[in-house]
């Protein structure tokens, strides 16, 4: 369980907003001071409706000393940034895109690139 106070955007409301950014996917920072660098999604925060990805908004958190952490110290992380904020990148287009939805045979929807009709796979179930 994760302590509340740092970080806890992902806070109460009835029900979370669908989110078209999945954990996994590789998506493109089109604002802010990370724009134009690219990244897999480690975690999403659908009510929040932010994202944290891989070596984007990095910040430098100090902490004391822990059970899981004797040494503390400055701890490197990524803050969760907002999912308008980025794209998702298509790796036939090569480039970010704008995502729409699909209903596959058997019933189940699929993301698909706006430009190109690629299915867009989706790594991790969130
Ligand atoms: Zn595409």
């Amino acid at each position: 369980m994760r302590r509340s106070g740092w970080l806890s955007a992902n806070r109460a409301l009835p029900e979370p907003p669908k989110c078209v950014v999945r954990k996994g996917d590789t998506v493109v920072v089109i604002a802010g001071k990370d724009r134009g660098k690219s990244g897999k999604v480690l975690s999403v925060l659908r009510r929040a409706r932010k994202v944290t990805v891989e070596k984007i908004n990095v910040i430098k958190r100090h902490t004391k000393p822990n059970q899981q952490n004797r040494q503390g110290g400055i701890l490197e992380r990524e803050a969760p940034i907002h999912v308008s904020n980025v794209m998702i990148y298509c790796a036939t287009c090569q480039k970010p895109v704008r995502v729409g939805s699909k209903t596959m045979a058997d019933g189940a929807r699929a993301r698909v690139c706006k430009k190109c009709q690629q299915l867009i796979e989706s790594p991790e179930r969130t």
